[in-house]
């Protein structure tokens, strides 16, 4: 028997591995089925180089809770450990990796982003351990040996009469890590970790019922049968090559990532590269409707089908985090910080392959099927948008795929759109003017009159499309998007064809003076327009810049430049003064008579654009009453 002491230039690593991110204690078993995994398919290569004159049979990874003892074993049928292998791969190799991980791990605890994920291997079963136990026999014709050591830097190591090739990993689970005897917990962990690792991994077993034969009585019992319960599916989706998978297989896949996902994805992109960088995955676009915050099943990150995070903040561009799905590298460096791994030049390149990838994906899906793509339009424009407005290059892309659909549901590309229009939507200084609404119900009488001028209306209701137009706007200065109920329609696109005022100045002067007592100016802002006469006389409206900088001061950015504070709600009082009504009240005798129609008015105007509220409205509907009456 071999005494040693590892060859340490700290004595007290182990305190400082048990103290290692008490939340990231359970990466343990992941540490040691990942050892075991590598053992088994490295047997696998020796075998098929013909190296290895053995029988590699279907080898699997067991994992075994010994409750009574306190202790979990770790099995596997792989190629196992000499004695100098031990020495050399344990002792020397592993702990030096484990020293230095934690090296470097010292002044970064504070950042407790990806780093911490990887890198200590086979030294975090300490983490959760008094005594760790290795049995292991090489497949070279060698006596199996037995390594073991309590967590101080002594180790012993000597000969031992293990029959089967592979490696036993023993973890003496110490006080504090009892909750790893639980079915439940290894379980979970299992799942989370190892669900879809190339190498079959046994947990217990369970009870199967077989098929009755052809032709059994109908009162037969089904014979039953114990087998190994395999947590893992060996095979997952995107180690696949995409010609060999069918839209179900995608979608069965879906369901296996995502079981509690009930809703099927829109489509997917499977990412394939292998180089210059290594990279799987599959990219899901679920529904998103307009959700701007998804934080639950998000995009899963795996080195060779070993589970490593669900962040992926810094790997896959911002505006794709809202997909589903799985992306697979060993490019990715783990062991560093956050910040570091955004300015990594690989990982960059990873980033924008992706964008790209994605781009494509949605440019050939709109050039084969357009109209299948306007009908998934409404669902996945504010990963576009989002694209657009963070990622120039994919901005560049989307002008050919992004839609811009109208209230009648057509659906343009913008430069079609602006075709379409710019002869009877070009304003007299030159601007090509479109207009648009949130809110088809809200804005109806808007809609309609606009209609009756012959414009089209386009239907932009995403929570971030106020920074989509400004960016447009920016880039080309003829161009500007206006909301239908930001103006009265003659204003909104401004012809040369003045309509002539039926009213005098004085009486225009006449008129403001009596709605002055109705409505206080820091309420509304007076404006009296001569219009068509079919317009109607009152009209409120919400001038386009303010509103917009509100809303993209609600969805983050663009109103920086008010500061933090709220802006404040802004509306015009649009007086038609060539309106019957307005003409009428001019007229009217009484007083008393003249503020009841201007009230009536006022309120109309104000029910229509969804403001007349409480007591307000509860008056206007007496009143209303009593004239019907
Ligand atoms: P890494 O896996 O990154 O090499 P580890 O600390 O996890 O680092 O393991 C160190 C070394 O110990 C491995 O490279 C391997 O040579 C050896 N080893 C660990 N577990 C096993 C195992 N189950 N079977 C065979 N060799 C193993
Ligand atoms: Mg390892």
């Amino acid at each position: 028997m071999t005494k040693g002491k590892i060859n340490v230039s700290v004595d007290n690593i182990f305190p400082l591995i048990k103290k290692f991110l008490y939340s990231d204690h359970e990466i343990f078993l992941r540490e040691l089925i990942s050892n075991a995994s590598d053992a088994t398919l490295k047997l696998k290569h020796l075998h098929k180089l013909g190296e290895a004159k053995i029988d590699y049979g279907s080898p699997k990874i067991e994992v075994k809770i010994d409750k009574k003892a306190g202790k979990l074993h770790v099995i596997d049928q792989g190629l196992g450990m000499t004695k100098e292998e031990v020495e050399k791969y344990i002792n020397e190799v592993a702990f030096s990796g484990a020293e230095e991980f934690l090296d470097q791990y010292k002044d970064k605890l504070e950042d407790s982003g990806i780093i911490g994920h990887f890198g200590l291997g086979f030294y975090s079963a300490f983490m959760v351990s008094e005594k760790v136990e290795i049995k292991t026999k090489s497949y070279k014709n060698e006596p199996a040996v037995h390594w073991s050591c309590d967590g101080s830097p002594e180790f012993s190591l000597e000969e031992c009469d293990k029959q089967d090739r592979g490696t036993e990993i023993i973890l003496h689970l110490d006080k504090d890590s009892k909750e790893f005897l639980e079915e439940t917990r290894i379980k979970t962990l299992l799942n989370k970790y190892n669900k879809f690792m190339p190498v079959p991994i046994k947990f217990g077993t369970k009870v199967e019922t077989l098929p009755l034969p052809e032709g059994a009585a109908k009162d037969a019992k089904p014979e039953t049968k114990t087998v190994d319960n395999i947590i893992n599916n060996t095979n997952p989706a995107w180690t696949i090559p995409p010609a060999e998978l069918k839209d179900e297989d995608y979608k069965a896949f879906y369901r296996e990532l995502y079981p509690m996902q009930f809703e099927a994805p829109l489509f997917q992109i499977h990412l394939n590269v292998d180089y210059p960088f290594n990279l799987t995955g599959i990219l899901y676009f679920p529904k998103l409707n307009n959700e701007l915050n998804l934080q639950k099943d998000r995009i899963q990150l795996y080195q060779n089908q070993v589970f490593v995070t669900d962040n992926v903040e810094g790997i896959v561009p911002e505006f794709l985090t809202m997909l589903r799905g799985v992306i697979d590298s060993p490019d990715i460096p783990l062991n560093v910080s956050r910040s570091y791994l955004q300015a990594d030049g690989a990982v960059k390149k990873i980033s924008s392959y992706i964008s790209r990838k994605v781009a494509d994906k949605l440019q050939a899906m709109f050039k084969e099927d357009r109209s299948a793509f306007e009908n998934k339009w409404n669902d996945i424009k504010i990963v576009i948008e989002y694209g657009m407005l963070s990622d120039d290059k994919f901005n560049e892309k989307a002008d050919k795929f992004a839609l811009y659909p109208t209230v009648a549901e057509d659906y343009f590309t913008l430069e079609e759109f602006k075709n379409k229009v710019k002869d009877h939507q070009t304003d007299k200084n030159d601007k090509l003017v479109l207009l648009y609404a949130s809110n088809v119900e809200e804005q109806h009488g808007y809609i309609e009159q606009a209609k009756i001028k012959g414009y089209e209306v386009l239907l932009l209701d995403s929570p971030i499309v106020s920074h989509v137009i400004q960016k447009l706007e920016a880039s080309n200065e003829k161009l500007s998007f206006v909301r239908i109920d930001s103006d009265h329609i003659d204003n909104l696109i401004k012809k040369d064809d003045t309509v002539i005022s039926k009213l005098s100045d004085d009486e225009k002067t006449n008129f403001e003076a009596l709605l002055k007592k109705q409505i206080s100016e820091d309420q509304y802002a007076v404006q009296l327009e001569a219009m068509d006469s079919s317009a109607p006389p009152f009209l409120i409206t919400q001038p386009e810049f303010m509103r917009r900088m509100k809303e993209m001061q609600q969805t983050g950015g663009g109103g920086g430049m008010f500061g933090m504070g709220n802006l404040p709600e802004m509306y015009n009082l649009v007086v038609n003064v060539n309106h019957e009504l307005i003409g009428k009240i001019l007229s009217t005798k009484t007083a008393d008579k003249q503020q009841r129609l201007i009230k009536q008015g006022v309120d109309l105007a104000r029910l229509s654009q969804g403001l007349l509220k409480g007591e307000e409205l509860t008056g206007f509907i007496s009143r209303s009453y009593e004239l019907i009456k």
